[in-house]
């Protein structure tokens, strides 16, 4: 099974969104293995977005994920990573996909309420930057043979 790492940003723990984004992870079929709320310090949030530093938008994209707490999760399943990309919808609200949290919840391209990993190689780096091992926690569903 695949592991994806997802973030509800600021403006989603704002809007009270949190309970509905991982409501729709969940009933997906997707599964929690790491959870938590925390404040992204300022040293995280530039090497989280490292590959950007350049962008004309890294200052304030770094401004806005530091701006307040965040809900950090990993979740596990089948193609987890392409799964919660499809369900985010494109980074622009504008251009996602109905249906999608992005294009349910969102307005603007720099308010766009979650983060998901883009590929298992970035899930790898962004899981090992937000969540120690032991925060990772193993264990079975029953769920999962009616899942899969
Ligand atoms: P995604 O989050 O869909 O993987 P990117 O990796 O391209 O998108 O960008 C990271 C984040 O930076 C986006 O989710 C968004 O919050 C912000 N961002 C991207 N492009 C812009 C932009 N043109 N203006 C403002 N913010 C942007
Ligand atoms: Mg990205």
């Amino acid at each position: 099974m695949e592991r994806t790492f997802v973030m509800i940003k600021p403006d989603g723990v704002q809007r009270n969104l949190v309970g509905n984004i991982i409501a729709c992870f969940e009933k997906k079929g997707l599964k929690i293995v790491g959870l938590k709320m925390m404040r992204i310090p300022r040293d995280l949030a530039e090497k989280h977005y490292g590959e950007h530093k350049d962008k004309p938008f890294f200052g304030p994209l770094v401004e806005y994920i530091t701006s307040g707490p965040v809900v950090a999760m990993v979740l596990e399943g089948k193609d987890a990573v392409t799964t919660v990309r499809e369900m985010m919808g494109a980074t622009n609200p504008l251009k996602a996909a109905p249906g999608t949290i992005r294009a349910t919840y969102g307005m603007d391209i720099g308010r766009n309420v979650v983060h998901g990993s883009d590929s298992p190689a970035s899930a790898g780096r962004e899981i090992n930057l937000f969540f120690s091992p032991e925060e990772l926690v193993d264990y079975r569903r029953d769920v999962d043979r009616w899942i899969y």
